[in-house]
């Protein structure tokens, strides 16, 4: 049995994990380098495929009163915004401030009596012993660590394999505005996402007053840094998408702030484990954003450690079995989500045309079979092995 676990980085994957397995009664303490969790406001989707996880773990009823259902999602062309696509989404799919998700996930750990070590980078670890260094200089032994320290993993390059996050190309700007700048067409209240040659942008209301989420994704050959707070031209980025709908254009100009986000990606290692430490979240998989999964992806991570930790003893097979059910899977949707990028900024107008017709005939299914992969059901087919 396992005394005690130690979470590095109290993002969505650190934080769900470390709830998850409190609730089953296990030791855990997140350290978090950051002086406190809830330091950006910015929008988060999150779909069936974690929603259904959240459900289990007893956190919907928490964010459903914070989030919004959208209940469908538009696709429409850059220009005139016209619909290409509606489809119907159910209450499975909420959309959510990601302060709210962080937030309620820290305050339920916390409430199970865990502990979060903020202003705590972890400088280094002994896999094989289960040591860590804190920067602090003080040292602290576990039985199992969880490397949740995102995209930018350092202890990944250091005990896993070398591969550094490389630039995909594609540069995010984001923003929030309130719901009186949304354009003015029917739907607005739902997940508008508009295609457009070289780019797509989506906006959603995040359930947190009137607070809408927007992101705009261009394809950029200049290197952009990979952070949530860098602050972004609003001109260089009205200019990028220069053409496009006007009032799209107005409500990216009605936001205060504009943020600016190089998109990053880097394959999976071999293993997802080492000894005693595991990665999970982005610092295992990270991908670009375009199906809405990365997130989605690190709860589902932390969902399944927490049932494996749950049914079985031997940390030696729980691992291989962490392994095998999440590096395929995430292996998947990183490819996935990489040719959605090429999918959505088709720029030559046939193409774009044959794309706008294929978006009707297969987003349903396609979307449908993203969203219901049910971990759950995977992990009972496993225990009847
Ligand atoms: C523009 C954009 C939009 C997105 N939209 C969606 C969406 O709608 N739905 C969705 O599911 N996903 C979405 N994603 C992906 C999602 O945001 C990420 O997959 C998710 O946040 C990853 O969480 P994480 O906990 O693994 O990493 P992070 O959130 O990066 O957390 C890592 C934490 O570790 C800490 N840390 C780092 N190093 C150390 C250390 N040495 N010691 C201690 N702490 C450390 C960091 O400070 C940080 O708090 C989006 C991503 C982008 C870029």
């Amino acid at each position: 049995m396992l005394r005690n676990i130690a979470v590095i980085g109290a993002g969505v994957s650190g934080l769900t994990a470390g709830y998850a397995l409190k609730k089953i009664g296990l030791e855990v303490e997140i350290f978090e380098r950051s002086q406190s969790i809830d330091a950006f406001g910015a929008g988060i989707t999150l779909s069936k495929n974690a929603t259904l996880l959240l459900q289990d773990l007893d956190l919907m009823e928490f964010l459903s009163s914070k989030g919004h259902y959208p209940l469908g999602s538009f696709i429409r062309d850059y220009k005139k915004a016209k619909v290409i696509k509606f489809k119907t989404l159910d209450k499975n799919f909420i959309t959510l401030d990601r302060r709210d998700l962080v937030l309620t996930l820290s305050n339920r750990f916390e409430e199970l009596g865990g502990s979060i070590i903020l202003d705590s980078e972890i400088e280094s670890i002994d896999p094989a012993s289960g040591e860590i260094i804190i920067s602090t200089h003080e040292k602290k032994t576990y039985d199992l660590i969880l490397i949740c320290d995102g995209i930018k993993s350092s202890l990944r390059e250091h005990y896993f394999d070398e591969q550094k996050p490389q630039f995909t190309k594609y540069v995010a700007w984001r923003g929030m505005t309130s719901i009186e700048n949304l354009p003015k067409f029917e739907g607005n209240d739902k997940v508008n996402v508009y295609y457009g040659p070289g780019g797509h942008c989506v906006h959603y209301p995040t359930g947190r007053g009137d607070l809408i989420n927007f992101i705009a994704i261009e394809h950029n050959e200049i290197w952009s840094e990979e952070s949530w707070k860098i602050k972004g031209n609003k001109s260089e980025f009205l200019n990028c998408f220069a053409g496009w709908n006007e009032e799209l254009l107005s409500m990216f100009d009605s936001s205060q702030e504009i943020y600016k986000w190089g998109i990053f990606e880097r394959p999976l290692p071999k293993k997802l484990y080492r000894d005693k430490c595991l990665l999970l979240g982005d610092a295992a998989h990270p991908m670009a954003p375009f199906l809405g999964q990365g997130g989605c992806l690190a709860i589902e991570d932390a969902y399944c450690l927490a049932s494996l930790l749950k049914d079985k003893e031997d940390l030696c097979s729980i691992v291989r079995a962490y392994d095998r059910l999440r590096n395929s899977r995430s292996r998947w949707i990183q490819k996935r989500s990489k040719l959605q990028g090429i999918f959505n900024h088709v720029s030559n107008p046939i193409l774009a045309k044959i794309r706008n017709l294929l978006t009707k005939i297969i987003m349903n299914n396609s979307v449908n079979k993203l969203h219901s992969y049910n971990l759950i059901k995977e992990l009972s087919e496993l225990k009847k092995i």
